[in-house]
């Protein structure tokens, strides 16, 4: 099935500065361009990902946020919220999970988007990093049953933060995709995006390897281009329902 809906407003909630882009940025690039409100929160800076051994944390820390803040605007992502979770050691706490539910409760996502947290190989060469599946799993958890219990937070809804269910959850990386967005209009978006991220491709050109990637998921998906995702429901629209 080929998306063609576009949310009001739509949530991503990846671990590291350029997850959002690789996973998912041409569907985000197609959504703000089709008027979403939408937001990346990003669990960590991303700040252990250096080989340089010049390198500081910090100085890693500033720069791949401003990485991330670059490739937003290339997308038109609205906002890019950092949590400042620590690269490489992240865990699915249930305080994490409660600072996600206050942001689901505050920016009330029609969509959210999140890795799949039972990935962890991928072919026969890649082990996907551990924070890829701590960031996806405390997102799941987030966004049910806990972003709308409002008796599971009383602090929360005294501020103001009342329960929110969003509509549909978007799992990039599964293995068994059902949802293809066409991102025909917006790959070279992403690809610009992914371009901003300078400490992590070097001189590295993707937009060779992801045009091929998304034209191999464009082809299941029928359209040139695709991005692909496990698409669960958790509320019908509005006017799904009638
Ligand atoms: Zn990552």
């Amino acid at each position: 099935m080929t998306d063609t809906w576009i949310p009001k407003r739509a949530m991503f909630i990846y671990a590291h500065p350029d997850d959002v882009d690789f996973s998912a940025g041409a569907t985000a690039a197609k959504w703000a361009r089709g008027g979403s409100e939408v937001t990346y929160v990003i669990l960590t800076d991303g700040n252990a990902g250096s080989h340089d051994p010049g390198m500081t944390k910090e100085r890693l820390g500033r720069m791949r946020r401003a990485e991330q803040e670059a490739a937003a605007a290339v997308v038109g992502a609205k906002a890019c919220i950092f949590l400042g979770c620590q690269d490489g050691l992240l865990e699915p706490t249930l305080a994490l999970r409660k600072r996600l539910v206050g942001l689901i409760r505050e920016h009330r996502p029609e969509a959210v988007v999140c890795g799949d947290p039972r990935r962890y190989f991928s072919g026969s060469t890649y082990i996907n990093h551990p924070d890829h599946r701590a960031a996806a799993r405390v997102a799941v958890e987030a966004v049910f049953p806990a972003a709308e219990m409002n008796l599971l937070y009383p602090d929360l809804v005294t501020e103001g933060l009342t329960g929110h269910k969003p509509n549909y959850v978007y799992i990039s990386t599964h293995e068994d995709p059902d949802y293809y967005v066409d991102v025909t209009e917006t790959i070279e978006l992403k690809i610009e995006a992914l371009r901003q991220h300078h400490s992590q491709l070097g001189d590295w050109d993707p937009g060779p390897r992801i045009r091929d990637r998304c034209a191999e998921l464009g082809k299941q998906g029928g359209c040139e281009y695709a991005e692909c995702f496990r698409r669960m429901m958790l509320k019908p629209l509005e006017t799904e329902r009638r």
